[in-house]
């Protein structure tokens, strides 16, 4: 993997662990030569994750909609920033770039574009590892929901299998790198 896209919050968390593990993510991602693509804001972890790539040396690609480039407050040292018109544009030229996702803990925001390119993958459009990591046990009640939705026989329990979760980054990034894609079939 040379890219990596991280979706996290626009927000801190209600603890310091949140910010601290984004930034040591950003750090881990330059110490195995990846570089970042994220929604190129200074906000919240969104912006810590970017600061522990930069600080390490490494490379940020930000992806920003005209609207948020005020309110989330555009970063102003990425190594590259793609202003975009809409939402749709930006989550589309974050999953072209990168060659893997990850989510971090966040809010709607967070969610919404992890589950996007997560059901790409169910749904065959690309063949690029979706992960989770868990800081703080943050997805605990993700993987509880994957399980009601199999049990209620509305998820197969083979795509829960397609989530890589970890608590550990290093962890994660090397079940990432390993990734072998599959397809199972939907319908
Ligand atoms: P949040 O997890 O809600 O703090 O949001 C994290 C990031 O996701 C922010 O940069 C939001 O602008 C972005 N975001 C929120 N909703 C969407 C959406 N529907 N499509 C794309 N990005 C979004």
């Amino acid at each position: 993997m040379k890219k990596v896209a991280v979706y996290c919050g626009s927000s801190k968390g209600n603890s310091p662990i949140y910010m601290e593990q984004a930034r040591r993510l950003g750090e881990i991602l330059v110490a195995n030569g990846i570089d970042l693509v994220y929604g190129g804001a200074t906000v919240g972890c969104m912006g810590a994750v970017a600061d522990g790539v930069l600080e390490a040396g490494g490379q940020v690609i930000g992806v920003i909609p005209k609207k948020l480039a005020d309110v989330e407050i555009a970063h102003q040292n990425l190594t590259e920033i793609h202003v975009v018109e809409t939402m749709h544009e930006r989550k589309a030229l974050m999953a072209e770039l990168a060659d893997g996702f990850i989510a971090l803990p966040g809010g709607s925001g967070t969610l919404e574009e992890w589950f996007e390119v997560f059901t790409w993958a169910q749904l065959d459009y690309h063949h690029k590892p979706c992960a989770l990591l868990n800081i703080n046990r943050y997805y605990d009640p993700i993987v509880a929901l994957f399980d009601h939705m199999i049990t209620e026989g509305f998820v197969k329990k083979e795509y829960k299998e397609l989530i890589m979760l970890e608590e550990n980054a290093d962890a994660l990034l090397t079940r990432m790198t390993d990734y072998q894609p599959r397809y199972i079939h939907k319908w």
